[in-house]
């Protein structure tokens, strides 16, 4: 890996002798003589690692630090301070509160510079590592491993966020369940990794079909919920037949499963006119919606299958 190094310091002989000291560390040196040159420099090259002096003309490197610091990308840069300072309890102290990583008196000594930076470093990578663990972690949470979509518990969420968006508008929210027909056929007929693709496949065309605004998320099971904010109950009807008849349409079979076919599922939708009255009751208002839609779910499956049903309902 390419590392920058950002050397701050009105000595060039000063600034020569650091590089001497880290160059088996460092692939490129920036410098610059002065705090001012320096925000510049570090704005411009994104160094990974800083060392500054603290005394210098134009601008300090205190202040030079302040704003790194305030910067998003100069959040987490180790920064080593350097001081001329015999006795400099005092600068330490003040360098520390404006978020230096460590502290080094002049003249000072290579082997400890070496052994400082590195240790930085160290930290640095255990800190990267930590970041991208937390993203993945944090992605895991809100993500259903079989299809890549939200799941259950971020689908909730987005709709109470959504929700308290809209709280002062007053418009209709709609609920849609999708149940695949008879899929214990499928998993029984074609085997369970068979129905996992149906599952995926299902997962890909509905992301797809969606419209923007509209929340979707694997459910459980064989089951998926869209959520539709501010549509009437025809056009709900309309996004529900428009669902369904994609899926009809499909074909699923792959490579991998030659003998997948044609799937159909069945819709349930609730609406509600009164989307206030939802979000002021959060998750109870969204439970009884997705209860109402739960039983128009059923009225779709025993009228048949592959058909829509609407419910308005009243909170
Ligand atoms: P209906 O038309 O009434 O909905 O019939 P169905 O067979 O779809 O409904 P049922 O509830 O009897 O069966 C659902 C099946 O879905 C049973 C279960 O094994 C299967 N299933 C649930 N989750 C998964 C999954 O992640 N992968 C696979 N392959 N199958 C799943
Ligand atoms: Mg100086
Ligand atoms: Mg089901
Ligand atoms: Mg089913």
């Amino acid at each position: 890996m390419r590392e920058k190094l950002l050397l701050v310091d009105d000595s060039k002989s000063e600034r020569t002798s650091i590089k001497n000291a880290l160059k088996d560390i460092f692939s490129d040196f920036i410098e610059a003589e002065d705090g001012l040159s320096a925000i510049k420099a570090f704005i411009e090259e994104q160094p990974g690692f800083v060392i500054t002096d603290i005394e210098m003309p134009s601008m300090s490197g205190y202040r030079f630090l302040e704003t790194v610091r305030q910067m998003d990308e100069g959040r987490d840069v180790p920064v080593i301070l350097l001081s001329a300072t015999k006795d400099s309890l005092k600068e330490k102290l003040t360098g520390f509160n404006l978020g230096a990583s460590d502290f080094l008196i002049k003249p000072f000594n290579e082997e400890e510079l070496v052994a400082r930076t590195k240790s930085l470093l160290r930290i640095r990578s255990l800190m990267t590592e930590l970041k991208e663990k937390n993203i993945l972690l944090e992605r895991l949470a809100v993500t259903d491993e079989l299809t890549g979509l939200n799941n259950r518990r971020h689908f909730f969420e987005s709709v109470k966020e959504q929700l308290a968006l809209g709280l002062r508008h007053n418009f209709q929210i709609a609920f849609m369940l999708l149940d695949i027909d008879h899929f214990k056929a499928v998993n029984d007929t074609y085997g369970h990794l068979a129905g996992d693709e149906v599952l995926r496949v299902l997962g890909k065309l509905l992301l797809n079909a969606k419209r923007e605004g509209e929340l979707l998320a694997r459910f459980g099971g064989e089951e998926f919920v869209i959520c539709l904010f501010n549509t009437d109950t025809d056009s709900s009807l309309k996004a529900a037949e428009r669902f369904r008849s994609i899926v009809e349409e499909y074909d699923f079979s792959s490579t991998e499963f030659p003998e997948l076919n044609r799937i159909t599922v069945s819709i349930g939708i609730s609406t509600c006119s009164q989307q206030a009255t939802i979000a002021s009751k959060n998750s109870v208002g969204i439970d009884e919606l997705l209860k109402t839609a739960d039983t128009a779910l059923y009225r779709s499956k025993s009228g048949g299958r592959n058909k829509v049903t609407l419910l308005e309902h009243t909170p």
